[in-house]
């Protein structure tokens, strides 16, 4: 028996994903009682690049059941090469009865005909929602900003619109009583793919740590500002995407391109950093956060940028290993510092091209992590987001005293670039 995916009612079991960031595509309830749930996967402005990574929905009347759940459909295509899917055998999606404390399944196993995963569960609660990692949408984004407003440490500024009229908001943490002077400037964004929640929970991490009382981030406030686009695609974390915005362009892509209309979200990030780079002069590290199914690693311009950056790459490695769970045994990944193909541009790319900004990628895996034993956990990004705060410190090129452009020093104030300020 075939099903949409919403508000079906079968022996009173009915699945929903009307809710923010929620995405599953058609549903099957077998004789037996298994639930196939089919990935919706998502494409780009040319039909190309199915990314199949993101599923979250809720079943409804399941108390005491044993759940066998199929969830199917992970072929896809990456960068134009197909694949069966298979990449996602080793993965372990999530649970939760209060939408809020989640779980690893205790065991998948991958079935290759349906290019899919079997989980099972005997359900204690008459709700369960399921997903691919730990969500985190944009009401948690605002919820967290909405708790941190008056923090005299915070500045939050929004510098454009995303394609459906969502705000695209710019966080800087200082400590302004410094002024900027001599600072490093740290610039971070997370969600250029939507389905990459996981990222979230670092970056929550590392705002509670930089904004707390503690006298390790009172030091960091006074020697770096952190400049962060939190949530670089609004509009695909509150649809459910996978990884394309409105109109199917890939916002990790296309960083050559800049188009105002059909990718505003590039157009405005992009707009924000330069006018930075104008007025203040530099960005001393730049880093975008990204999840993989099974891989840590940072990449950056390693030979193109010179010793510095190498050396710069290493030593962020190095800490990394050292200090938190990133498992990436094989050092940083060197990245050409640019592409041929028209709309393939990283946003790392483009700032180190166009810029000259140390600017590097975190892939951070979801799957189970060989160190921690298990998949990462919202506990473990939490963590991780701290610990990163305090690495990005220490490793971040420090600026010669006075290095900062004049008139940022002069009006004794952050910048603005955008008159719409959220107080
Ligand atoms: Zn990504």
């Amino acid at each position: 028996m075939i099903l949409p995916a919403l508000g079906i009612l079968l022996a009173g079991v009915t699945v929903d994903a009307r809710f923010e960031s929620g995405s599953i595509g058609t549903v099957v309830f077998d004789g037996a009682g298994r639930v196939r749930c089919e990935v919706k996967g998502e494409v780009d402005q040319d039909g190309r690049n199915r990314q199949p990574s993101w599923f979250y929905f809720r079943l409804d009347g399941v108390r005491g059941r044993d759940l066998v759940i199929e969830l199917t459909g992970f072929h896809g295509e990456y960068n134009y090469r197909r694949h069966d899917g298979s990449g996602h055998r080793h993965m372990r999606p999530v649970y939760s009865y209060d939408n809020r404390n989640w779980l690893p399944f205790e065991s998948a196993e991958w079935l290759p005909a349906a290019s899919g995963l079997r989980v099972k569960l005997k359900a204690r609660r008459k709700s369960v929602w399921i997903a691919r990692q730990p969500p985190y949408t944009t009401r948690d984004l605002n919820r967290l900003l909405a708790a941190l407003r008056g923090n005299r440490y915070l500045q939050q500024q929004i510098v454009g619109r995303s394609a459906e009229q969502r705000p695209v908001v710019l966080l800087t943490i200082t400590d302004p009583g410094d002024g900027l002077g001599g600072k490093s400037v740290i610039w971070l964004m997370a969600r250029q793919h939507a389905w990459e929640a996981g990222t979230s929970w670092v970056i929550e991490g590392l705002l509670r740590f930089l904004l707390s009382q503690e006298a390790e981030a009172a030091a960091i406030r006074r020697t770096c500002v952190f400049k962060i686009f939190a949530m670089a695609d609004p509009d695909g974390v509150y649809r459910g995407g996978v990884r394309f915005n409105k109109y199917g362009y890939d916002l990790n892509r296309n960083w050559d391109v800049r188009d105002p209309v059909r990718m505003p979200e590039i157009h405005c990030q992009w707009r924000a950093i330069q006018d930075w780079m104008e007025s203040a002069g530099r960005v001393d590290l730049f880093l975008t956060l990204h999840n993989t199914e099974s891989a840590d690693y940072i990449e950056g311009p390693l030979t193109a940028g010179g010793p510095a950056v190498a050396e710069l790459g290493w030593r962020f490695w190095r800490l990394l290993v050292e200090r938190t769970s990133f498992y990436s045994p094989n050092g940083p990944h060197d990245q050409p510092s640019r592409t041929e193909t028209r709309g393939r541009m990283t946003v790392t790319q483009a700032l180190f091209h166009e810029l000259r900004v140390p600017a590097f990628l975190m892939e951070l895996m979801v799957d189970s992590n060989p160190k921690l034993g298990r998949p990462p956990m919202i506990q473990d990004r939490l963590r991780f987001g701290r610990d990163l705060a305090t690495i990005l410190a220490a490793v971040a090129p420090k600026a010669a005293p006075g290095r900062t452009a004049g008139p940022i020093k002069a009006a004794g104030r952050l910048a603005v670039n955008s008159t719409e300020v959220i107080r």
